[in-house]
């Protein structure tokens, strides 16, 4: 359960009015560092920094609508092993889904992060970011404007990600997380929201850190259900059309077709967590004469070669935890929808087991867990 509590501005400056709270919990000792996004030093984009001095909270956003990395990979780094301290990570609530897989296959202590998640407004590409900043606007401001009266819309002329378009989950799971931050029927020009976890709130109102008043964001909820219904209509509409195109071997060798096998793909997501990849291994460093046998076999021999069979096998390995976050779309230099690809296959594949990825810590990952006589109706073996 968690407390809320909602709080008129000091200033008229929301990110002073989080750094603040964020520059108290670190004072505090609660956390040993801080992860949050924070202006790059080019000062058009924000990276995740990790913070230990409170003067470096400035030039922070907690809004900010760019996701250059998924930062469940960073806090695998950070928390795969008992850091010693308690590391705050500020997080959107696909970071927060593929946190709870990650933690479920042992690559997070879950007790070594306090989770700060924020209501995503969605996000843009980073170069569509870069180019938006350069161009004098100033994106999360404009989608926080937005979210007061629970719209979702990009500023005019710019897209949001194709993941976010297709996001059914605009706000954390508050059962997965210790604090929230809410925006969604939020006036953010004056209010702050929040609410932490019943454990943690006493020791927030003990060290001065947030006062709890038990109020919350009357239209909150009703934003994040809306949202939530128009985007999962949205997105069965789209994965139902993708489903069509590569519902043949050759549709996915034409999605394919362009792919040059970087593993870009898979070094960014979040959920390929093998420190050590078959595909980055000895077994896919063929022989000069293999391949010369292989085209004569076949007279002609796209290279380089198995991007095919390097898709079918992350797919195996790894969909039914696909969070789809979109960060394999944002990687790619091919353009190649790679989301749409896993988020249709995904989809089919949690549904049928009814698994939702990021929904709880108790629920086993089911590659944890398959059994040999398990999906004999569905894969046709009775
Ligand atoms: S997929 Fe997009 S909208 Fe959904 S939480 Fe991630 S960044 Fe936000
Ligand atoms: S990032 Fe794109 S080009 Fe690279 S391996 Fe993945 S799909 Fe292929
Ligand atoms: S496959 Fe793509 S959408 Fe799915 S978790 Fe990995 S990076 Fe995110």
């Amino acid at each position: 359960m968690m407390k809320s509590t909602l709080i008129d501005l000091k200033s008229d400056n929301y990110n002073e009015e989080i750094s603040g709270f964020l520059s108290r919990l670190l004072a505090s000792g609660l956390v040993g560092s801080l992860l949050v996004p924070k202006k790059n030093t080019g000062g058009d984009n924000y990276v995740q920094a990790l913070i230990k001095d409170p003067a470096m909270l400035a030039d922070t956003d907690v809004t900010v609508p760019v996701m250059p990395v998924q930062s469940a990979r960073i806090i695998a780094n950070l928390a795969v092993r008992e850091p010693g301290e308690v590391i705050g990570v500020v997080v959107k609530p696909c970071e927060v889904r593929a946190i709870v897989e990650l933690v479920k296959f042992q690559q997070i202590i879950r007790s070594a992060i306090m989770i700060i998640a924020v209501d995503c407004l969605g996000t843009y590409e980073p170069k569509v970011y870069s180019a938006m900043v350069k161009a004098g606007h100033h994106p999360a401001a404009d989608l926080r404007q937005k979210a007061a009266a629970g719209s979702f819309a990009p500023l005019d002329g710019y897209a949001f990600r194709s993941a976010c378009d297709i996001c059914e989950f605009p706000a954390p799971n508050p059962e997965v997380v210790d604090v929230v931050i809410g925006l969604w029927g939020v006036d953010t020009a004056k209010q702050l929201c929040l609410a932490v976890r019943d454990e943690l709130a006493d020791a927030f109102a003990a060290k001065d850190i947030l006062a709890i008043n038990g109020q919350e964001a009357p239209t909150r909820q009703e934003c994040i259900d809306q949202l939530a219904k128009a985007r999962t209509a949205n997105r069965d509409v789209v994965l139902g059309e993708f489903g069509q195109r590569i519902g043949s071997l050759k549709g996915m060798q034409e999605l394919l077709s362009t792919c040059i096998r970087c593993h870009n793909c898979m070094i960014n997501c979040p959920i390929c967590y093998c420190r050590e990849c078959v595909f980055r291994s000895p077994t896919f460093e063929h022989t000069p004469d293999q391949y010369l046998s292989w085209a004569e076999r076949k007279g002609a021999m796209r290279m380089p070669a198995n991007t095919l069979m390097f898709h079918t096998t992350r797919l195996n390995h790894m969909v039914t935890s696909c969070i789809g976050c979109g960060l394999c779309d944002t990687a790619c230099p091919s353009d190649i929808p790679v989301m749409s690809l896993f988020r249709t296959v995904g989809m089919r594949a949690q549904q049928a087991i009814e698994y939702l990825p990021g929904r709880s810590y108790d629920e086993p990952a089911p590659v944890t867990t398959y059994k040999e006589d398990e999906l004999q109706d569905e894969s046709g073996a009775r």
